[in-house]
């Protein structure tokens, strides 16, 4: 197939899926999601996306009626039907079908299980990137991989105006993210990343990049930077489970970073590696 699509055990073409309008989907954003990347037909760190998708949904009170092992073999078995070498594994859980109110007390029945594969491009992991800043206008539950996402929508359409890859985030003086990335800095050899609280999402590539950087002996320091000591930094980089890690050297229309290639080198080479020995060579 093309692509695939599945909702609460109905398989199609993503074109031809249908989906109830009732779906608190559709009114609310009333759910969560995650995504990766596959390669070969083998998702990467889907383990990792699984386990993420369960506490997700267990801190806004909606209980998968799925197993993780069933989840997992459900997505499997998508990404198994689609042609292509790259591929974007995407699904959700939201709080299921039900007359619209706010409350969930009597939302319906159960919680409703969708997912689509469609073929995806790598970035180019040697890539020069270009961001803007944006301040954050997102609430205070970015911890949570919610479906809804207008802010960051909104961001990544003045990104694309602006001719830029990514929108970085933050609230006063203080970096939080991007629109769908983390943001990481690196001076001096240490890297510095925010620390996850509710202002960011505890990325997958993020930690693992993290523990790149122990097992490199690359010392962490996870605590929140400003806009100046980012501009100012050696290097720049957003990661994502589909970008994978992304050098920025251009911020706002300035010239950024590109004054410890080794260092990031060192990063961005051992993620790769890893993903080639999870889901081989593409
Ligand atoms: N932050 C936000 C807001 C995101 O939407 C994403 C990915 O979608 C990330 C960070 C990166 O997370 P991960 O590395 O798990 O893909």
């Amino acid at each position: 197939m093309k692509d695939v699509a599945y909702y609460n055990g109905k398989i199609a073409p993503i074109a031809e899926m249908m989906v109830p309008m009732n779906d608190r989907a559709c009114y609310f954003g009333d759910g969560v999601y995650d995504a990766t990347c596959a390669v070969n037909h083998v998702p990467m760190a889907l383990d990792d996306h699984i386990d993420r998708i369960y506490r997700s949904a267990k801190l806004i009170d909606i209980d998968i009626p799925m197993s993780k092992e069933e989840m997992k073999r459900m997505l499997l078995d998508l990404v198994s039907r689609v042609e292509g070498d790259v591929l974007f594994v995407y699904w959700q859980v939201t709080r299921g079908v039900g007359m619209r109110g706010h409350a969930y007390s009597n939302a319906g029945d159960k919680p409703s299980i969708w997912a689509f594969v469609r073929p995806n491009k790598m970035r180019d992991p040697y890539g020069a990137y270009r961001c803007i800043t944006l301040e954050d206008k997102r609430f205070f539950y970015c911890n949570i991989k919610t479906i809804n996402l207008l802010p960051a929508v909104m961001a990544n359409q003045r990104a694309e105006e602006a001719g830029c890859d990514e929108a970085i985030f933050h609230r006063g003086d203080r970096v939080t993210e991007c629109s769908h990335s983390n943001v990481h800095i690196i001076k001096n050899g240490v890297l510095k990343t925010a620390p996850c609280d509710e202002l960011i999402l505890p990325g997958i590539t993020r930690a693992h990049i993290l523990a790149i950087c122990k097992a490199q002996g690359i010392p962490v320091v996870e605590e929140p930077f400003t806009v100046k000591e980012m501009m100012e930094a050696d290097e720049i980089f957003f990661s994502s489970s589909s970008a994978l890690t992304c050098r920025i050297r251009n911020i706002d229309g300035q010239d950024v970073g590109g004054k410890d290639e080794k260092t990031f080198a060192a990063i961005r080479d051992a993620y790769q590696r890893e993903l080639e020995a999870e889901c081989g060579r593409h």
